[in-house]
């Protein structure tokens, strides 16, 4: 199973915000889009970071103002990013080992979608049920 194919199911479409935005902004895009981390972006559409719930918990924490300032002082900087031809299980290693639950996913320098850990465990949860599906099928036509 590929990156690609859980695209495929859920889109591409992918939440973004500039980093001259507000943290404000940012955790209200937060909870009307109902997601856990926004891809920040530049005028052209760049990758420049990723802000996650943690981050603005993990700030927050340590100053109350944090509402009225930029994405880009909390956001992180340095993020990976997956390939549509990943494999699933080689990019939940890497989410698992790096302790993070969001994977933007671009191709030929153009962001094309994020998968969340959530999304990995589910495409796995299918594949596993697809699995025991055929197998009781295989029983049943066994016994038959
Ligand atoms: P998360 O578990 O995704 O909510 O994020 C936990 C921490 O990892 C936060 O500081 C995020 O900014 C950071 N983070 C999330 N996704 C990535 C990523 N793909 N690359 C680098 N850092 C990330």
């Amino acid at each position: 199973m590929k990156v690609r194919n859980i695209l495929a199911t859920k889109g591409g479409r992918v939440i973004t915000i500039a980093p001259e935005e507000t943290v404000r902004r940012a955790v209200a895009l937060l909870v009307e889009q109902r997601i856990g981390a926004v891809v920040v972006t530049d005028a052209a559409g760049q990758l420049v970071g990723i802000l996650s719930e943690r981050d603005v918990i993990r700030a927050a924490a340590e100053d109350e103002s944090i509402f009225g300032q930029p994405v880009s002082a909390i956001m992180t900087r340095a993020v990976v990013i997956g390939m549509p031809q990943d494999d699933v299980l080689a990019v939940a290693h890497t989410m698992l080992e790096k302790r993070f639950r969001h994977l933007p996913i671009v191709d030929e320098g153009r962001l094309i979608g994020i998968i969340s850990i959530g999304d990995v465990l589910k495409t796995q949860r299918d594949a596993y049920q697809g699995e025991i599906d055929t197998l009781e099928t295989r029983i049943i036509a066994a016994g038959e």
